[in-house]
């Protein structure tokens, strides 16, 4: 049984280390496997969210008639994509009261977005 501090090899059932003198009988609970793991999640769909936005506004600024194909299905493609990390990021949220809240806001932006989008896309 190595030492989860310094992975020291004790003897099995050794209260503490014998190197370091960390608890042996100590192990990470599952409960921080996962926040760590929602952690992970939400800054990878933030960082999905941010850079589709990016994308749809560097698009906007950098093609003269983005607005026309095939660049219009590029920039719906990223509003789909957008709308759907929005939707993740308060999933992955651990406090509870902040998930709602967001769950909140993210659906009312999606509904106004679908509104106006589906108008544009199929304009
Ligand atoms: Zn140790």
């Amino acid at each position: 049984m190595n030492c989860l501090r310094c992975n020291t090899p004790n003897e099995e059932g050794a209260k503490f280390c014998r190197n370091c003198g960390m608890d042996m009988s100590y192990t990470p609970s599952k409960e921080n496997v996962n926040s760590k793991s929602a952690d992970t999640l939400l800054i990878i769909f933030i960082s999905i969210a941010f850079i589709s936005v990016i994308a749809q506004f560097a698009i906007q600024k950098l093609v003269d008639n983005w607005y026309e194909s095939p660049t219009k299905y590029i920039q719906g493609s990223l509003w789909l994509l957008q709308n759907l990390s929005f939707i993740l990021i308060p999933l992955s949220m651990k406090n509870k009261n902040l998930k709602i809240v967001g769950l909140i806001i993210t659906v009312i932006m999606v509904i106004y977005w679908v509104y106006t989008n589906v108008e544009f896309m199929t304009r």
